[in-house]
């Protein structure tokens, strides 16, 4: 019989406090400002290109507090916006964490010149004992962060909502301890219906090995718990506006985000928070019931992929990275949503990402073996000109709306050409600073001079995309 973790994480922390030692120090620290539960603040984000505000919505007490107890202050200095919990009495920062938002890249599109819009967000902390302040802060060109948003939370009110916790059941796919100190992904399905949960629970555990297969998740798998929850939709499938079809999916997972063709999102944040408040989740990957290639990931909040793409396990590990690590695109020569920033590039926060200001403080530079010059000489020319013509077919197929097993083949073919152009470099799989990122052409760097997070060769993560992966995995394992 199934019984639900989160109970049994209660028991467990239990019958751990009861045994002295010197290695639960911390755990009491954790104790005597925090009850053991989760607090889930629910916010709108609100605004236009050039102003932004926060209202608070909802504040919601839900299970045991799956994450550390012991690293509560995030190091890793990661993400657009940070949130902070202050105590009240002594000002004494009790937690904090870095994170990105879907706000913070609608922001960056043309429509937020043009209109206002607001965005449903959450963030999850652990309960506090006594009053506290909550400050949200957003990430400046500079890398400092300036104050968006503070308000009390006092745990004690009538208005910090505790419903029962939700009946559903997850599924272990691999439960390796303590959900304190592993690594809590959760893995979501939207738009399989009642009739096809075999077929989610069958996805979810071929998504977990997609990821497990990659290094470093691969050597450190048994940091990680990994739980799959039952959420079944009335009909197959989510939405795909551009095409006027509309599903009212559990999760609400749709294509077209930003009316991007292939970015696949959910922007019913309260819809998909309540359905996973049944388990416990660090990380949250969300696959939707559909072929049609698509995905996205967003640092802090989750990342999706379409299950049944014959591009699924690349999907899965590529936006994985961007949600687990905080990861950027390292490819430029793709049809995106954002607009372009040029040449006034400051220094990206994400860790794969440099503007290479000062090669002698790169960020990565550790890992630069000597005698690698910087920036570092690649076929820049011949990849954009072969990347460019790629892109032109890709553009007349989704012109003449031609069959998915088209854009695939197309796919296929730039795997091996791209595989062998980047595997010929001079350079190939050492680490170094290579111009092309983040969808600039100029002015942005990337580590190697390929990675899953430029292309869909499979020759996995870097040696820098690697590095900030384990540091998440250490953040959330020790
Ligand atoms: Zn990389």
């Amino acid at each position: 019989m199934l019984t639900n973790p989160l109970h049994r994480i209660g028991a467990l922390i239990a019958l751990v406090l009861t045994t002295a030692s010197p290695a639960l120090a911390a755990d009491a620290r954790f104790d005597s400002h925090f009850t053991g539960a989760t607090l889930r603040i629910d916010y709108d984000h609100v605004g236009t290109s050039g102003e932004e505000h926060v209202a608070l919505d909802r504040l919601r007490v839900e299970g045991p507090w799956p994450g550390s107890r012991t690293q509560l202050l995030d190091p890793l200095n990661r993400g657009a916006y940070l949130v902070e919990m202050v105590d009240l009495a002594d000002q004494r920062l009790l937690y904090t964490r870095g994170f990105a938002s879907i706000y913070g890249e609608w922001e960056t599109t043309a429509e937020a010149r043009r209109a206002w819009r607001s965005i449903q967000e959450a963030v999850r902390v652990p309960e506090p004992r006594r009053p506290v302040q909550i400050r949200l802060r957003k990430r400046q060109a500079d890398m400092s962060f300036r104050e968006i948003s503070a308000f009390v939370v006092d745990p004690a009110s009538r208005f910090v909502e505790r419903p029962p916790l939700p009946e559903r059941q997850p599924w272990a796919i691999q439960e390796k301890g303590a959900p304190a100190d592993h690594v809590d992904l959760l893995i979501l399905g939207d738009g399989y219906t009642a009739e096809e949960m075999e077929t989610y629970r069958a996805d979810a555990t071929r998504a977990a090995e997609a990821i497990f297969s990659e290094e470093p998740f691969r050597s450190r798998r048994d940091d990680f718990n990994v739980w799959a929850l039952p959420t079944p939709a009335p009909i197959a499938g989510v939405s795909r506006p551009r095409v006027g079809l509309f599903r009212d999916s559990p999760l609400g997972a749709s294509y077209n985000t930003f009316d991007s063709e292939r970015y696949v999102l959910s922007l019913q944040d309260r819809r998909w928070r309540d359905a996973a408040a049944a388990a416990p989740y660090d990380f949250v990957l969300l696959l939707v019931n559909e072929r049609k290639y698509g995905g996205g990931g967003i640092y802090g909040l989750y990342s999706t992929a379409a299950a049944h793409s014959t591009f699924v396990p690349y999907l899965i590990v590529h936006e994985f990275g961007h949600h687990f690590a905080g990861l950027g695109d390292e490819y430029y020569t793709s049809d995106v949503a954002y607009e372009e920033l040029g040449a006034t590039r400051t220094e990206p926060w994400e860790p794969n990402l440099t503007a290479l200001g000062d090669p002698e403080s790169l960020k990565w530079g550790d890992l630069v073996a000597a005698g690698t010059p910087l920036p570092t000489p690649w076929s820049k020319e011949e990849f954009e000109e072969r990347s460019h013509a790629i892109q032109e077919r890709r553009r007349a197929l989704r012109a003449a709306d031609a069959p998915e097993e088209e854009l695939e083949a197309l796919f296929r073919e730039e795997r091996e050409v791209m595989t062998a152009l980047l595997g010929e470099e001079e350079h190939a799989g050492a680490v170094g600073a290579f111009e092309g990122a983040g969808y600039e052409a100029h002015g942005l760097y990337r580590p190697a001079a390929d990675c899953i997070m430029f292309t869909r060769d499979e020759v996995g993560f870097c040696d820098v995309c690697a590095r900030a992966i384990e540091q998440v995995i250490d953040l959330y394992s020790e």
